[in-house]
Order: structure tokens, then sequence, then C-alpha cells
């Protein structure tokens, strides 16, 4: 695995050189082979390189340093407490990709925290974040899980210890920019900027607002992606929003069930910061306090830099409610665009109010003829006949087949997770293996996976995810 050193080279004062912990027993427990060899690396991985521990040629490892917005408090040292940049690879397609450790031991940034990450969580973000990949949003990959042979304290007890393996177009994020901008360090903050344009927005050379402008629209058609899937992220702190407009960080991040605009799971969030219907507007907050670490970048003149700011940030809602309709229009299997859509898609959501999201969206489809499957999982149902007779004067040719494509049948469903996740940790793959696989290729409904198309059973109760585990 040849590994470049590109960041570390062109931002000095953006990391600390560090290495990985050893640890006793380094272990493979999954490989992402494909993905592997997506980026043109061998498939067979040894854990030792993996871990970081037996450092490839021209490694050079490095926690990088970043700032960020937590709950809307600004820290200005976050930085990696537990993540480590190996390097870069350069894909077949000419692009660098990060390939980062998370788990991998404390750094000068961990704070009073161990470094450390458990098997589950760390499970858990490989297959949430492999899920996001098939089912077409943008997001960091996993490429391996390793063991690590020793235990990890968390509040209820030991558990096994594990790293994982991620990659990345980048971990370049709003948090790095505002720890330059925050040190009142100017010129590292046009390398910064001058950096991510070369590697994300490379048209953008020079052009400032332009890369802002890129940036905006790239996190905007994200957080819509999102949105339509029903994924919460749960900690939309401007050090978890990257620049490339990729998702990351899977903490206490969950797919909604049953539909409800205020939905949370993270345990911390207790005053809804991250619900899932406020994401679009944490979306523009957050692209604000970019806006002001470019701010002497965009205009020598600060009125003048603020206002062509301000012309980006204002148009976000649109470029974000664009996104949304056209994604919507293609849940609902909409013929071409009409004034009325977004009133059709409003009234839709607010009947399926209370069930599955992902469901109702799936049984759509065969509600063009027959709506029993659909009606099934209404708790109201007096507003369908109305709806439908509108609804299907609008559909689109080929409406079922188009709607199935977009419409995912298999999401990471809560109690799917859990389940595959307890069995894991007890030494047992086979459910993990059997949910991947499904997530996999979410849009294909196939007999023998019908409990993984389920919502959780009523004794499963209200879900709580936890940040940093
Ligand atoms: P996150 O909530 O995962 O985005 O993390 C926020 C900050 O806490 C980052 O600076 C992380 O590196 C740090 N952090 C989270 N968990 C740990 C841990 N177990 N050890 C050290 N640092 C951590
Ligand atoms: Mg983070």
């Amino acid at each position: 695995m040849p590994l470049r050193h590109d960041f570390a080279s062109a931002l000095p004062g953006m990391f600390l050189d560090w290495t990985a912990d050893p640890v006793p027993h380094p272990q493979v427990l999954r490989l992402n082979r494909p993905l592997a060899r997506e980026l043109g690396l061998p498939d067979d991985l040894p854990a030792t390189l993996l871990a970081g521990l037996d450092l490839p040629e021209g490694a050079r490892p490095v926690a990088q340093a970043y700032a960020g917005h937590q709950f809307g408090g600004f820290s200005p040292r976050l930085g990696d407490g537990r993540a480590l940049l190996l390097g870069e690879v350069s894909g077949p397609d000419g692009r660098l990709h990060d390939i980062a450790l998370k788990g991998s031991g404390r750094t000068p940034f961990s704070r009073g925290a161990d470094g450390k990450a458990a098997l589950g969580p760390v499970l858990r973000e490989y297959i949430v974040a492999e899920g996001m990949h098939a089912l077409g949003i943008p997001t960091t990959r996993a490429l391996a899980v390793l063991t690590t042979g020793e235990e990890v304290l968390r509040e209820n007890g030991p558990l096994p210890g594990a790293v994982l393996v991620r990659v990345a177009s980048s971990h370049l994020r709003v948090g790095s920019f505002q720890y330059l901008a925050a040190q009142g360090d100017a010129e590292g903050v046009k390398r910064l900027a001058d950096y991510a344009i070369a590697r994300h927005y490379p048209h953008r050379a020079g052009d400032y607002v332009g890369f802002f402008a890129d940036v905006a629209a790239a996190q905007a058609r994200l957080i819509a992606q999102w949105m339509l899937v029903g994924f919460v992220h749960g900690v939309m702190n401007t050090d978890n929003m990257t620049i490339s407009g990729e998702t990351i960080d899977y903490g206490p991040c969950a797919f909604m069930e049953a539909y409800a605009p205020g939905t949370v799971y993270s345990s911390i969030d207790r005053q809804g910061r991250y619900a899932y219907a406020n994401q679009p507007l944490i979306l523009g907050w957050n692209l604000a306090r970019l806006a002001e670490t470019l701010l002497p970048l965009i205009d020598a003149d600060e009125a003048r830099a603020v206002e062509r700011a301000t012309r980006i940030l204002e148009g976000v809602a649109g470029l974000y409610q664009d996104a949304w309709l056209t994604g919507m229009r293609a849940k609902l299997g909409l013929d071409g665009a009409d004034a009325g859509d977004r009133a059709l898609a409003e009234e839709f959501l607010e009947g399926i109010e209370g069930a599955d999201w992902t469901l109702c969206f799936r049984r759509l489809s065969q509600a063009i003829t027959d709506d029993t499957a659909l009606r099934e999982r209404l708790f109201k149902d007096h507003w369908l006949d109305g709806w439908l007779a509108r609804w299907r004067a609008r559909l689109a040719p080929d409406a079922a087949a188009r709607m199935d494509a977009v419409n995912p049948i298999y999401i990471p469903r809560n109690e799917r997770v859990e389940e595959a996740l307890a069995a894991a940790q007890a030494g047992d793959m086979a459910p993990f293996e059997r949910l991947l696989d499904a997530l996999s290729d979410p849009f294909t409904e196939r007999e023998g996976l019908e409990n993984l198309a389920l919502p959780a059973s009523e004794g499963f109760g209200r879900y709580r995810t936890f940040c940093g585990t």
C-alpha cells in the first residue's frame, strides 16, 4: 500500500506527527475487499499494516488539528483525539483518498479520553457508512475493522476494542478552517483554501467565493439526500461537516423509522438541535461559520466580502429545497415538474406521520394499482383516496420501476443493527454479514430477507444512541 503524505506536506501547522498505539493482538475482523480493489489496493492487506503498526513506505501518520462548534459552543482546539491520518492513496480515478484510523490510541488532542474505540460502534460505523454508500449518498467508506485483543473501558464495563480503517476523499472540515481562523492565521487559511480547492474543486483555483458556493451546494445536496432517506446524523457540529460534502462521523446517527419531524436519537441532544427536521437549518448555520473564516479571502473590503458571502448563504435554503424537491419527485414517481408538486409531497408527508418512512415510500409504487400495502402502514387514511387520485394523474411512464430504484426496501434498521452488533461481540458475524449484504443492494427486494425490512418490534422501545463510544 504505497502511501502519500500530501496533506502533511502541504499544510504545516494543521497536524502533529503521531503514531498508532501498539495493541496486543491486531486481527482483521472484516476487510472491504471490493473497496480495496476500487482503490487499487491488494485485497489481503495485513492487520499490522492496517493498524498503522507496520508502516508502509512513505507513510507519515499524523493527528489532524481542527476546531469546531459543538452544539453551538466553540472549541478552538479539538483535533483527532482517537484518529490518525496514515496518508493518502492515489486511486485509479487519479484522485487522492485519505486512509485513516479511528480508535488507534491517545493523541495530544485526546483531552481526558482514552483514544480507543469499542467493537460495537466500529462495526456500526462500518454498516451505516457502507449502507449510505449503496444508497448513493456521499460518505466516508469503511475499509476494514480490526480487533485489537485488548479491552476498552466504557460506562457499563469493559468491551472488546477495535480500530476502524476509514477512507475519505479528505478529512477537511469546516472546523479545519475555523482552527486557523481562530488563531488569526490568514496565510494559513489561504493555504488551506488553496489546498481544498485543488483537491475538491479544482476549477475554482483562486476563486474563493466560487469555492464557498460549491461547498455550500455540495452540503445542501447531501443534507437533502439525508432527509429523503430519513437519516438523522445526530451531531452536525462544524467539525463533522466536510468540505467535500461527504457524510462523516457516524456516532449517534440513526435512520428514522416512524416519521416524526422532531426525531432525535442522540442521548446528549436534549434540546433537539440536530433533530431530523432541523438538519436543513443547521446546514445554513454551519455554512455561515465557514463563510466567516473565508471573508478575508473573498474580498479585501470587509463589507463587500460580507455582502458576497451573504448572497450565497441566502441561496442555501433554495439549493436545499431544489435538491429535496427533485429527489421527492423521483421518490413519488412524478412525470417532469409541476408547480403543485411540493404541495403534493408535503401532503403525503403529513399523511404518513407516525408511519414507517421507508415502507410508506417503498409501498407507494404498488399503490399505482393497489393501495392495500400502503394503507396497512398508515395511522390515518382519510386523506389517501383524494391524494392518490391527484398523484396518479401526475405519474411518469414506468413510475413503479423508477420509484423502486430510489426508494430503498432495506435500510440499517436500528433493531437489526443492534442484533448484528450483539452477535458480533459474542463472536458470531453471520447476522452482520447478512445485514451488510442486504444493505449493499438496498433497492432489490429479496425473498428470505423480510425481517430486515420491518420496523422495530414493539418491545424494542425508544432508540437512544451515544456519542464518542
Ligand atoms: P466526535 O463527536 O466523534 O466528532 O468527536 C469530537 C471530539 O472528541 C474529537 O476531537 C474526537 O477526536 C474526540 N473524541 C471522541 N471520542 C474520543 C475518545 N474515545 N478518545 C479521545 N478522543 C475522543
Ligand atoms: Mg468528529
